[in-house]
């Protein structure tokens, strides 16, 4: 169980600039980012609100101080929720990604595979790269859950060799498997269904040191410069 000490919530964050302190900064560009920061954050009050629907005994979300005595019911809320989140992950993210996939996979369990299909298809990438924020992660809740469809419509099986292993996390259904991006992140790739594939762990690696390689059109798949077969469940 990851403590939730690990993960920051924010509103979008991706005009802000983190390398330069508030003191050198114009006043008029603090004011912008406090606008930019604010204009689609998550209202406490809300959170608040939902946390005491389900507990009137839950305390209020701290602000300041150790977010370790935070309620692990806003946890729930904030991963469940359907507002486009950007969380700032730190501490160790192989396990805070963990836990947006499984919070992610159970609310994707919810629907048909058509209805998953439909939104997998209509995701629209915004183009945003993923920044180091100084020994933070910026997780963008929308695309993880894009990922997250496409490994359901795949059933959480290895594109490639077939892998499937499924297994059970404190009554939480989890599967070993991987989302990779076909073109990377850092080249241009983004998470629209047609550049996306699911592979487990070995094939992953496999792929990023070549010798798995996918053409990003034609979806032809080498291993070692020989033609493979492959399953698909979600291109056309
Ligand atoms: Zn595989």
């Amino acid at each position: 169980v990851v403590p939730l000490s690990e993960i920051y919530l924010y509103s979008d964050t991706s005009g802000i600039d983190w390398q330069t302190t508030i003191q050198d900064k114009d006043s008029a560009v603090v004011v912008e980012e406090i606008k930019a920061l604010t204009s689609d954050a998550f209202k406490l009050s809300d959170l608040r609100m939902m946390a005491n629907k389900i507990d009137e005994s839950i305390p209020g979300f701290p602000v300041n101080g150790s977010t370790s005595g935070v309620n692990r019911v806003y946890e729930k809320i904030l991963l469940s929720t359907e507002q486009d989140l950007n969380i700032i992950a730190q501490g160790s993210g192989e396990l805070v990604e963990k836990k947006i996939a499984e919070s992610l996979d159970s609310q994707i369990a919810k629907f048909d595979r058509d209805v998953i299909l439909k939104e997998a298809s209509v995701y629209k990438d915004i183009g945003e790269t993923h920044k180091e924020v100084v020994g933070k992660r910026r997780i963008r809740i929308e695309d993880r859950k894009q990922k997250r469809r496409v490994a359901a419509l795949e059933n959480y099986t290895c594109q490639v060799c077939g892998f499937y292993c499924e297994y059970e996390n404190n009554g939480q259904k989890s599967w070993i498997i991987e989302v990779d991006h076909i073109i990377e992140k850092s080249q241009g790739g983004g998470e629209e269904l047609n550049n996306l594939w699911v592979l487990c762990p070995n094939c992953h690696k496999k792929k990023t040191r070549g010798i798995i390689t996918i053409d990003s059109i034609t979806k032809q798949v080498k291993e070692l410069g020989l033609d493979l077969q492959i399953s698909n469940n979600h291109w056309e």
